[in-house]
């Protein structure tokens, strides 16, 4: 039974290297421990541990124990640093005040938890050794280290939290559905070397995750009645399937010329003739073959001169409120 565990530290949304580290971890563990890592006051952020949570409930990582707070076993620190002293081979252990470091923390941790497998980013290969002989002056196995390339940005050079797309939040924030992330780390695996971060193809997964939604989920996601679905299918991403939804549920107010008149008069008529079985193309079709205005007509029922497809607009209208804009706007 392979023991892993992720073992953020609470300072805000998850990294994507980071979020390369939960995802790896749960790809290679049967058993996975969520480890916060908060005995640096100085790096802890208010809220940080709750952002960590929202994006691993958001990637859909499970964990089978935990959140365990190294904050609350300082004490089961301090005893099992005893019979070693404050310090090993000129490492701190425990700190002035009494507390434990991150080296001997993660190191009790790792034995209390029966941690088989420790898989982290390459960041923290010069901390093996060091563990390792801790390990041993505890009369501990070491487990076995995994230690995967990081993802960095455009320059080659670490990955910025503040550069675009670079925490798990962020993402979301862009409307990049979770599987698109999801799919991203799953293909990256366990890296053997650095990689850079790619995201335009995190984008062109975005297009793929939101084709392959289910109607009803891709409608509750953009906060959109199921009849708007085939508006928002051309959608790159979340937020601009959420800013068509609006564009259709909340119209600017038009006004237009006589000139759109006869557009909008026989536009009227087919939708009147239409009567249950509307054929929003055919109806197009028809509308443009006597001269009709589709830019007016456009405008008329959404205010705006861009946006979704025509069809898809009056597919997602119901017939009266469709009328209703159509007198309104003359
Ligand atoms: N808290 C450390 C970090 O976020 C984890 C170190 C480890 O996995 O041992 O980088």
């Amino acid at each position: 039974m392979k023991r892993v565990r992720f073992a953020p530290s609470p300072t805000g949304s998850l990294h994507v290297g980071n979020a390369l580290s939960a995802v790896a971890n749960r790809a290679f563990g049967d058993w996975l421990l969520l480890r916060v890592d908060d005995t640096d006051p100085a790096r802890n952020v208010a809220g940080g541990e709750e952002e960590i949570l929202r994006d691993l409930h958001w990637l859909d990582i499970e964990w089978d124990e935990g959140p365990v707070r190294q904050s609350e076993r300082l004490e089961r620190y301090r005893e099992a640093a005893a019979p070693v002293g404050d310090r090993l081979d000129g490492v701190t252990l425990l700190r002035e005040d009494g507390t434990a470091t991150y080296q001997l923390a993660s190191v009790v941790d790792d034995v209390d938890f029966g941690i088989t497998h420790v898989i982290r980013g390459n960041d923290h290969r010069p901390n093996e050794p060091v563990q390792a002989r801790l390990f041993a002056a505890l009369g501990a196995r070491p487990p076995e280290f995994v230690h995967h390339g990081l993802i960095l940005g455009e320059d080659g050079k670490k990955l910025s939290k503040r550069a675009p797309g670079a925490t798990v939040g962020s993402l979301r924030d862009e409307g990049i559905p979770a599987e698109a992330v999801r799919r991203y780390l799953d293909e990256l695996g366990l890296p053997r070397h650095d990689v850079r971060y790619d995201l335009p193809r995190l984008k062109r997964l975005a297009i793929e995750a939101i084709a392959a939604l289910p109607d009803e989920e891709l409608a509750a996601r953009a906060g959109a009645p199921l009849e708007l679905v085939p508006a928002l299918r051309g959608a790159r991403d979340l937020n601009e399937a959420r800013e068509t939804t609006r564009a259709i549920l909340e119209p600017e107010p038009a006004r237009l010329d006589e000139s759109a008149r006869p557009t909008l008069d026989r536009f009227r008529e087919l939708l009147n003739a239409a009567n249950g079985t509307l054929d929003p193309r055919g109806l197009l079709r028809e509308l443009k073959a006597v001269g009709g205005d589709l830019k007016a007509l456009r405008l008329a029922l959404t205010g705006r001169d861009r946006g979704p497809e025509l069809w898809a607009v009056i597919a997602a209208l119901p017939r009266d409120e469709a009328l209703r804009r159509i007198d309104a706007a003359l």
